[in-house]
């Protein structure tokens, strides 16, 4: 599978009083998910770099703004295999929650492009095909 990469500039006050930029890049190589900042002020000539499992709230709004927003689609003969499978992943999920969607035709998830690819991987490992959509996207 391809790797999804997203990115995002951000600036915000150093302690030097100037702005600084940190570069978030979020990505996902088909196996692991990582977020990675990258800080530097030109000023003062600070660096500093950084990692996340996933990137701050801000931030990913910043990505869902700047890239759009996704869906995870499953088709319904399989929905109840896949939520099954998601629930296995992702046991923090209450189980009300994945009962009400169980008779549902939504999408599986919706995020960032990244978050998607994530569990379109998980379910792939267990045999469940899925399909990303990007919202708002007609030219199919
Ligand atoms: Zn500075």
């Amino acid at each position: 599978m391809k790797t999804v990469r997203q990115e995002v500039d951000r600036s915000e006050r150093c302690g030097c009083g100037r702005t600084r930029t940190t570069t978030f890049i979020d990505i996902f190589d088909g196996v692991r998910r990582r977020t990675h900042g990258s800080t530097f002020c030109a000023p003062c000539g600070l660096r500093a770099e950084s990692d996340w499992d996933g990137p701050p709230q801000d931030v990913r709004a910043e990505l869902l703004g700047k890239y759009g927003s996704w869906e995870l689609h499953v088709d319904r003969s399989i929905r109840t295999r896949a939520l099954a499978a998601m629930r296995r992943t992702r046991p923090d999920v209450p189980l009300a929650e994945f009962m009400a969607e169980m008779g549902q035709d939504g999408p599986l998830l919706e995020g960032t492009e990244v978050e998607v690819a994530v569990l379109a991987a998980e379910l792939a490992r267990q045999d469940i095909p899925t399909e990303a959509r990007r919202l708002g996207k007609t030219d199919a």
